[in-house]
């Protein structure tokens, strides 16, 4: 738990790859507003015992940045709290969690607590504002309008203190994942973050940063999007695709792998069809042969 404005808190995990995110804590003078309930038990136990360490206000509003079970996995531990997220957000995670045989092969080291989880809806939602007053802070939320990572996506921005919890519109560090998402819509969504006045960004996975950290990530979405696009028309191979494409520095990036999805969900986008579910077994399939082993992707 760190501080990142006065009684604004970041949780950070670790190394942000897959089914490890961010989570955020602002105290306010009537109670505590969590942001994003991380995935299995185990985490999120540690989650809300650094929250009690950090404050005896109960929490009374729990904002989920989108449905991924990454962020929505915990939200049982929240009994009590007002859960807020997009219209979007509640509507994807409605139908359950992943088949639990999916995210066992996806992230096998929690494949025991996978059984444990049950989804518990946002009780509030909104379209593409929501002004949160707690106490006399003033939480603000903004959902793109369009699909960007997710459908749902939402970003959570405190003016006075200048700190932005950005969700999953960005990782830092981390290979952004786009395999329900719009790369395109994403990079402006990217550009609309750049353009808040903040000074601390706490990504969905990854360190903490600041705006130079976000441009890396929208620069990532750029590149891959342009050489998808000549590699689409020159009528390659979603995988020959993710292959040939030099990554530069973004070939250190945890999860590079997820190139493939990204250029996959890229060829969607080209062809108008991102409203149609990926092809998972053969994104998961291509993205163990781009690795070299059978291991664990994505965040879901
Ligand atoms: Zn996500």
């Amino acid at each position: 738990m760190v501080e990142v404005g006065p009684k604004v808190f970041a949780y950070v995990q670790a190394t942000g790859e897959t089914g490890i995110s961010n989570a955020g804590l602002v105290v306010a003078e009537d109670g505590a507003v969590a942001i994003d309930a991380l995935m299995v038990p185990s985490m999120t136990r540690k989650l809300v015992a650094a929250i009690k360490k950090t404050t005896r206000k109960p929490i009374g509003t729990l904002i989920n940045t989108h449905h991924h079970l990454d962020h929505t996995g915990g939200n049982r531990f929240f009994r009590g709290a007002t859960i807020v997220a997009t219209e979007g957000c509640r509507e994807a995670l409605a139908p359950g969690f992943p088949p639990l045989p999916l995210l066992q092969r996806f992230m096998p080291r929690f494949a025991t607590e996978f059984p444990l989880l049950k989804v518990v809806l946002p009780t509030v939602t909104f379209g593409d504002r929501l002004v949160i007053h707690a106490g006399t802070r003033e939480i603000h939320l903004w959902h793109p309008g369009r699909a960007a990572h997710t459908v749902g996506d939402a970003t959570v921005f405190l003016p006075k203190e200048r700190v932005l919890f950005t969700g999953d519109i960005a990782f830092h560090y981390v290979t952004p994942l786009a395999f329900q998402g719009h790369i395109g819509n994403w990079i402006k969504a990217a550009d609309r973050v750049l353009g808040y006045e903040a000074d601390v960004i706490v990504p969905g996975h990854g360190p903490l940063g600041a705006k130079k950290d976000v441009k890396h990530m929208r620069d990532y979405l750029v590149l891959v999007r342009r050489e998808a696009r000549k590699r689409f028309d020159a009528g390659m191979s979603p995988e020959d695709a993710a292959r040939d494409i030099k990554l530069g520095v973004y070939a250190s990036w945890r999860e590079a792998e997820r190139i493939l999805p990204n250029v996959m969900r890229c060829y969607q986008e080209f062809r108008g069809e991102t409203h149609l579910p990926m092809d998972l077994p053969r994104m998961l399939e291509g993205m163990e042969r781009l690795r070299g082993r059978p291991s664990e992707h994505t965040c879901v």
